[in-house]
């Protein structure tokens, strides 16, 4: 005997599996590698840890994430596209960590203004 609908009695309260703390509601979006590109999914619901934001999907979504990324996020269903900069980590590490770089005059160099004349 199913009881079909639960109605409003829909009581999933999740805990953290990681610390117990309760974990709220939230739409998310998930970036995602594959190979070397980067896709995004949005509007994907999940549970989020109120204390130390683990993130935790229902089961039909998770299938459906895992559909999507077997699916190799088909191009004609991209609702959209953007473009995101990249960042290298260089100004910020110390000098002694930074990867040899050709140094570069900061100076404009002549010649190229050379085609104007
Ligand atoms: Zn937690």
């Amino acid at each position: 005997m199913a009881n079909m609908a639960d109605n409003g009695a829909e009581k999933t309260e999740i805990k953290c599996s990681s610390c117990g703390s309760k974990m709220r509601a939230e739409i998310t979006q998930m970036p995602m590698w594959l190979g070397s590109e980067l896709n995004l999914i949005e509007n994907v619901p999940a549970h989020v840890c109120d204390k130390c934001d683990l993130q935790y999907y229902d089961p039909h979504i998770e299938a459906a994430i895992r559909a999507l990324v077997g699916a190799g996020f088909p191009s004609h269903q991209a609702r959209s596209h953007i473009t995101v900069p990249v960042f290298q980590l260089d100004p910020y590490l110390p000098d002694a960590e930074k990867p040899e770089q050709p140094k570069r005059s900061p100076s404009i160099e002549p010649e190229s203004f050379s085609d104007s004349y």
